[in-house]
């Protein structure tokens, strides 16, 4: 099959979906009587399907714009993100791969009580690759990414929500292997406050519903509900019950840091020795994964500056090869203007919460 999320696939709009069944196509195709160009087929359809073609039968009753509204603005086709783009978190990369990654691939194998999982939740600080790790899962398992934040069900999507999160399932399942992510789930399955209007806990209801499979076609299919959430205290039992595994995404140690900035800086040309790399990462102890990003960002513009001190502001004159290699000083005028990002009551409430839910083995 086609690399998930290759820029090849990444067309929006009337291309196929990842290169497996032209869903986009048949929709169109049912509305608007144009004929698709033909798709690369995994379920053995043809996709070069003639006018008034409906949808598939495991799509019928489905709202075929809403299939449509899904597919381009929650079917996620960036960049594909591999394991080796995500630095540490050995612990959970291993788990992952084991309890989620094999048995995606590997269904004939993985049945029973070795089955996947039908929920992961990933928690810890913003910013330490749950997203990542996420687009990972999908990307090595070769399966469809659905990307949402909880955040747009409840604006963009409100109305339509339980709907929606219906036909999303049905359409996964339709795509299958697939992984839906939910960003920020907390705010989506959160404990029940006085102000939750009757279309959120509609949606809620139905989320639940989709995530014990009864009832939906997803059941047998491989669809992996992914969420991640800096508050999972925030998340209610029966939403918590639900997330069978429940992996804490820390901030990165001194080795994972380490191996972010290597990696970072392979982007561009520095002159930091294996010394000075080291007391960078001493000096952003607490920092997350993105704040060592940011870190990193604000140094190499360090050279840049410098550059353009004398120049009032006119860069147009700059020959790329006359752009000087980034030095440690750079980073520590970087390191005076940043700080960790997430605070130390934080950390301690989620590793609370871990010890009490999280998923250990
Ligand atoms: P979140 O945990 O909030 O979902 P993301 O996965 O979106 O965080 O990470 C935000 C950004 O921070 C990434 O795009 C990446 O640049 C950087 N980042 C965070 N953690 C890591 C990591 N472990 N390895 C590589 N990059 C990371």
């Amino acid at each position: 099959p086609p690399v998930k999320g290759s820029s090849e696939t990444n067309g929006r709009g009337g291309a196929s979906v990842g290169g497996k069944k032209g869903i986009s196509g048949m929709v169109e195709n049912a509305f608007r009587g144009s004929v698709q160009q033909p798709q690369a087929q995994r379920h053995g359809t043809s996709g070069d399907k003639g006018p008034g073609e409906e949808l598939p039968e495991e799509l019928k009753g489905c709202d075929p714009l809403l299939i449509e509204r899904i597919e381009q603005e929650i079917i996620d086709r960036g960049d594909p993100v591999t394991f080796d783009d995500i630095a540490g978190l050995a612990f959970a990369k291993q788990t992952i791969l084991e309890l989620i990654c094999w048995p995606m691939s590997r269904p004939d194998i993985f049945t029973g009580l070795r089955a996947l999982p039908r929920g992961l939740l990933l928690f810890g600080p913003p910013g330490t690759g749950k997203t990542l790790i996420a687009k990972a899962i999908a990307h090595q398992s070769g399966a469809t990414f659905f990307n949402i934040s909880a955040s747009s069900l409840t604006s963009k999507w409100i109305g339509e929500g339980e709907k929606l999160v219906r036909t999303l399932f049905r359409l996964a399942a339709y795509m299958s292997p697939s992984i839906v992510f939910i960003d920020e789930v907390d705010s989506l399955l959160c404990q029940r406050s006085a102000d939750e209007n009757e279309a959120s806990r509609r949606m809620k209801t139905e989320f639940l519903v989709q995530l014990d499979g009864c009832g939906s076609a997803a059941a047998a299919a491989r669809v992996l509900l992914v969420g991640a959430t800096n508050r999972p205290q925030e998340l209610d039992e029966a939403a918590r019950r639900r997330f069978v595994k429940r992996l804490y995404i820390p901030l990165p140690e001194a080795e994972a840091r380490h191996a972010l900035i290597v990696l970072l800086l392979r982007t561009n040309n520095h002159q930091l020795t294996p010394q000075e790399i080291e007391q960078v990462v001493t000096r952003s102890r607490g920092f997350s994964g993105s704040d060592v990003h940011q870190l990193c960002t604000e140094a190499a513009m360090g050279p840049i500056r410098d550059m353009t001190a004398g120049l009032a502001g006119d860069i147009t004159a700059l020959a790329v090869a006359d752009v000087p290699p980034i030095q440690f000083r750079h980073f520590l005028e970087a390191l005076s203007t940043l700080r960790p990002s997430v605070s130390e009551k934080d950390l301690d409430t989620l590793l609370a919460w871990n010890d009490d839910f999280g998923t250990f083995s």
